[in-house]
């Protein structure tokens, strides 16, 4: 049995004041036991959270990391300044950063392969965008951003499937889509790392998730949580989703 994760994605959202408020609140939230949440600000503000979420079960990470350990990579951030403070996982391969900021297949297996280097648990986005899905390419897309994951190691990775065309738009996918874009990528996995850590590896469902469709999303069989952008930026919608992954868990998805 996968344990649910529940991963928020502040994007550049919240000041660090703005962060402290949002966890003390989390905090203070009666979460159900039995799901990992992982909470993902923006980099200025990771040195305020690690401290508010020292000795809690709320897990900290960070949005992008680089590939090198130092050097003259302006505005980059390394995987030990990140381990250095207290973040115990980092977002890699946001179709944002893909699509925006020029990221590759490349550049995000470099970046997921230092942060697991470093000892950071690597959160890996795939998707396919809505012309891709039309053109009855998903599979394929889903197959080449997977294809040199092989290189990582598969028990301190989560992959996320973000169809592009559901992020921050308020369309989801429907949970047939979701399912056999899940059921595909952990076909995939079982490939690169064996069957046995194929089944052991969590896929999250990233897509505008909120609590009105968290319960018939996170129900299902190959989705093992959910990254979360929109819905996770106000504590009772998060924790909602939350609570619905531990009903899930446990077989009420109602
Ligand atoms: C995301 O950015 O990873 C995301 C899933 O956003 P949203 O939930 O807003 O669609």
């Amino acid at each position: 049995m996968r344990r649910p994760l529940i991963a928020g994605n502040w994007k550049m959202h919240k000041t660090v004041a703005e962060t402290g408020a949002f966890l003390e609140d989390l905090l203070a939230e009666d979460l159900p036991p039995g799901v990992d949440v992982v909470c993902c600000p923006t980099f200025v503000a990771l040195p305020a959270a690690a401290m508010i979420l020292t000795g809690s079960e709320i897990g900290l990470g960070a949005q992008n990391v680089h590939w090198e350990s130092s050097g003259a990579f302006t505005a980059e951030v390394a995987a030990q300044m990140l381990t250095e403070i207290g973040v115990g996982s980092v977002i890699v391969g946001h179709s944002e950063r893909r699509t925006l900021f020029g990221e590759t297949d490349e550049s995000a297996l470099a970046r997921a392969r230092a942060a697991q280097v470093a000892g950071l648990e690597v959160i890996y986005c795939i998707g396919e965008t809505l012309d891709e899905r039309d053109g009855g390419d998903t599979f394929a897309i889903l197959e080449r951003q997977t294809a040199n994951l092989g290189v990582l190691d598969p028990s301190h990775l989560v992959l996320a499937y973000e169809p592009v065309w559901a992020i921050g738009t308020g369309r989801t996918a429907t949970p047939t889509q979701a399912q056999e874009a899940h059921a595909f990528v952990r076909l995939r996995l079982a490939k690169l790392f064996g069957g046995d850590a194929a089944e052991s590896l969590r896929i999250l469902y990233g897509g505008s998730l909120k609590p009105a469709n968290a319960h018939e999303l996170l129900g299902l069989a190959d989705v093992d949580g959910g990254l979360i952008g929109g819905a996770s930026l106000d504590v009772q919608p998060f924790s909602a989703i939350i609570r619905a992954a531990a009903d899930c868990a446990n077989g009420d998805e109602s």
